[in-house]
C-alpha cells in the first residue's frame, strides 16, 4: 500500500516553520481540494459539492443509500498534519485496497471533504456538516466574518445552500477515519462511543483605556486583570470537575505596550463527560469573572457561539465495527467532530488511529506510517462490511 507515496503529495501544502496554516477557503486549502478532485478523478469516483463547501466522491452511485467516510482538510493554526487529512487520505486509499481485493460494492462509497470542521477561520466548529444537516441557518453563516473581516459568503462564493436533505438521505452510514487527539489508545486502531459534550463562549471583559505611564495603578479599569484571573479560574474550575476548560484565543485592544487595555476579548472551549458539568463549569467561570471584574471595575460578557451536547455514536454500528475488527479498544474522545454532527442524522461512527506523542494541534502531533497503514485497512475492512 503506497501511504507514504499520497500522503507526502500533501506534506507541503500549507507547511510552515510553525505549523500548518490550512484555513477553510484559503490557497493551501483550496490547493488541497484540487489535490483531492484530481484523486477522485484517477479513480474514476464522481465529484460532487453540496453548495456547502462540502465535496463527495462517489465510487459505484446510484440510487441506493451508500456509505460514506471522510474527513476535513483545514486546520487549526499552526495544527499538525494528521487531524483531518489522514481520514481524506485513508478513505482514497481504502477504495484502492478494496479494488485490489477485487471488491464490488453492492452500496456507493463515498468519500467525503468536508469544509471548515475547525471553526479556526469563521468560529463555527463543523460548519459544513452543520450546514448541510441544516443545524445552522444559511444567513447566519453567509454573515459569519474572519479576522480580516471577510464575510463566509465572500470567501465561498456565495450564500451557502444550507440543508441537503436529499443528500443525508443517500447516506446509509458514515465512517470517520481520524487520528486520536489523546493517549488513551495503545493499540494501532481503535472505535469511538461517544463525543464529549463541548462548548465555546466568547467573552469581552471592557475596562478604561489609558496611559501607561501617566494613569495611577488606584486609577486603572484594566481589563486585561479580570481576563487574567479568569484564564486561572477556568483552569481551577475544570480541575475541580474533571473536566476540560482552556482559553487558547484573546484579542486585545489597543494591544499597544505603553497602554492599559480598553478591551479583552477571549474564547473559552469547555469540555466535560457530561453536559450538566459543561454548565455548572461555565456557571462557576462567569461567576469568578464577575467577581473579579467588580473588583477591577471592568465589566464581563458571555456570548456562547457553539455548544454540542453528548454524541453518542450509534451502538450497533460501533459493537459490529469493533468485531469486524477482532475486539478493537472502544474509547470516548473529548474533541469534536463532523462525525458528531453527522450522528444525529445517519448511524455513524468513528474509526481512531493512535498518536504516539498524545498531542494535537500542533505540529508535534503524529502517527506511524505502520499505523496509518493498518487505519486504512481496518477502513477498508468497515467500508467492505457495510457496502457489500
Ligand atoms: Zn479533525
Amino acid at each position: 500500500m503506497e501511504f507514504r507515496a499520497l500522503w507526502d503529495e500533501i506534506a507541503a501544502i500549507g507547511k510552515e516553520p510553525t505549523g500548518y496554516l490550512r484555513y477553510a477557503w484559503t490557497e493551501p486549502e483550496l490547493a488541497l481540494r484540487t489535490w483531492f478532485r484530481a484523486q477522485a478523478g484517477q479513480r474514476d469516483l464522481a465529484v460532487e459539492e453540496d453548495g456547502n463547501g462540502n465535496l463527495f466522491a462517489w465510487w459505484n452511485p446510484s440510487a441506493e443509500p451508500g456509505v460514506l467516510t471522510g474527513s476535513h482538510f483545514d486546520s487549526v493554526p499552526h495544527g499538525g498534519a494528521y487531524d483531518g487529512p489522514l481520514g481524506i487520505v485513508s478513505a482514497l486509499l481504502a477504495v484502492d485496497e478494496l479494488r485490489a481485493r477485487g471488491v464490488r460494492p453492492a452500496r456507493p462509497v463515498g468519500v467525503a471533504v468536508f469544509a471548515e470542521e475547525e471553526g479556526s477561520r469563521f468560529g463555527l466548529a463543523c460548519l459544513g456538516s452543520r450546514l448541510l444537516t441544516g443545524a445552522v441557518a444559511p444567513e447566519a453563516a453567509a454573515a459569519l466574518r474572519d479576522r480580516d473581516g471577510v464575510t463566509l459568503a465572500e470567501a465561498a462564493g456565495g450564500v451557502p445552500k444550507g440543508h441537503r436533505p436529499d443528500l443525508l438521505a443517500r447516506i446509509s452510514s458514515f465512517v470517520e477515519l481520524h487520528i486520536e487527539q489523546g493517549r488513551a489508545l495503545t493499540v494501532p486502531v481503535g472505535v469511538a462511543s461517544a463525543i464529549w459534550p463541548h462548548g465555546r463562549w466568547r467573552i469581552d471583559f471592557a475596562g478604561e483605556g489609558n496611559h501607561a505611564g501617566t494613569t495611577l495603578m488606584s486609577d486603572r479599569h484594566d481589563p486585561m486583570l479580570t481576563f487574567a484571573y479568569t484564564v486561572l479560574a477556568a483552569n481551577k474550575e475544570a480541575r475541580l470537575r474533571g473536566a476540560h476548560a482552556t482559553i487558547g484565543r484573546v484579542s486585545v485592544e489597543p494591544n499597544a505596550t505603553n497602554a492599559i487595555p480598553a478591551r479583552v476579548s477571549a474564547w473559552l472551549d469547555a469540555r466535560a463527560a457530561d453536559a450538566s458539568v459543561v454548565d455548572d463549569l461555565v456557571a462557576a467561570v462567569t461567576a469568578r469573572a464577575s467577581e473579579r471584574a467588580t473588583r477591577d471595575g471592568t465589566r464581563v460578557q458571555l456570548t456562547p457561539e457553539s455548544l454540542s451536547g453528548e454524541t453518542a455514536f450509534d451502538v450497533a454500528l460501533r459493537d459490529r465495527i469493533a468485531e469486524r475488527l477482532g475486539g478493537v479498544p472502544v474509547l470516548a474522545t473529548g474533541a469534536g467532530h463532523d462525525a458528531g454532527v453527522l450522528s444525529a442524522h445517519v448511524p455513524t461512527a468513528m474509526l481512531f488511529v493512535r498518536n504516539p506523542s498524545g498531542v494535537s494541534h500542533s505540529p508535534a502531533e503524529t502517527a506511524s506510517d505502520d499505523d496509518c497503514i493498518e487505519g486504512v485497512r481496518a477502513l477498508a475492512d468497515v467500508l467492505e462490511d457495510l457496502a457489500c
